[in-house]
């Protein structure tokens, strides 16, 4: 049998023997091939987990690109080093210039120059810049722009394209993962920018057949105040789900609540936690 697995190879929280920074990156066994999806914050966090878990970068058939921050592509270079194969995928927008901008203090989060550097010179053929979602394999799809559609989502913080904070950026290169399981859809998001309820209706959108199995990712929630919280708790919850894996950006106090209301099917995510799935 094929395996089907998800490795969390970096996030802000690890297991003994292997580092932890404010980045996400996971590891994907599905439908035959090796995915990486984000490439966390730094190459050397990236590079010691992967070494740490037996996990060689340059096996990987495919990278995917959630969105431009720097904690989702600070690990690129490293990767196109090591392989000088592995097809990118992501959004055009991913490389436009943003900024966080919290009362007088303002932060640029875009992906660094190096990452850049080393898209630009990674052959054509090898890029695919997604405006649609793109079916990566038979078993996984990532999703493309995803519509937002609820009322109290957002991207989930003071983002903006200027450094003035005029013109908000709505990370509309956010895009979320999705893999087809015997046991239902397996939903793996970056930071879920778009809202975590809008990403998950879009993964139901396309696989009707489908429920929604286990939702892995960033989950940006730190922001939120009670009535997100509660709306985007109370669709979950409709939705139906075996297992959460609230990782990277979800905070500290989503996380908590989360557990509170559905208790054992929370499971925290940390670099080097593996889940399986049957295919
Ligand atoms: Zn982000
Ligand atoms: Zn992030």
């Amino acid at each position: 049998m094929r395996r089907n697995t998800i490795t969390v190879l970096v996030d802000n929280q690890a297991r003994e023997g292997l580092l932890s920074e404010h980045g996400f990156a996971l590891w994907i066994e599905a439908g035959g091939e090796r995915i990486l999806f984000d490439t966390g914050q730094s190459e050397g966090v990236l590079e010691h987990n992967a070494g740490a878990l037996g996990i060689d970068l340059a096996q990987a058939d495919k990278l995917v690109l959630s969105h431009g921050h720097y904690d989702h592509t600070g690990g690129l270079p490293l990767v196109l080093r090591k392989n000088r194969n592995i097809q990118v995928y992501c959004h055009p927008t991913i490389l436009r210039p943003r900024y966080s901008i919290k009362q007088t203090e303002v932060k640029s989060v875009q992906i660094p120059f190096q990452s850049v550097v080393a898209l630009n010179e990674l052959p054509k053929q090898q890029i695919h810049w997604l405006r649609n979602g793109s079916l990566l394999n038979s078993a996984i799809k990532a999703s493309g722009p995803i519509p937002r559609r609820t009322k109290y989502e957002t991207p989930g913080g003071s983002f903006f394209l200027d450094p003035a904070g005029k013109q908000r950026d709505k990370i509309e290169d956010d895009l979320a993962l999705w893999l087809r399981t015997r046991g239902g859809l397996v939903v793996c998001a970056g930071c879920a920018h778009a809202g975590l309820i809008n990403t998950l209706r879009q993964a139901l959108q396309h696989n009707r057949d489908l429920k929604i199995h286990t939702i892995i990712g960033g989950f940006h929630l730190g922001n939120a105040d009670q009535n997100r919280l509660q709306r985007t708790f109370d669709a979950i919850d409709q939705m139906g789900f075996e297992r959460i894996v609230p990782c990277h950006c979800t905070g500290e106090r989503a996380t908590a609540l989360l557990r509170e209301r559905f208790g054992q099917r929370i499971s925290s995510g940390k670099a080097g936690n593996t889940y399986r799935f049957r295919p």
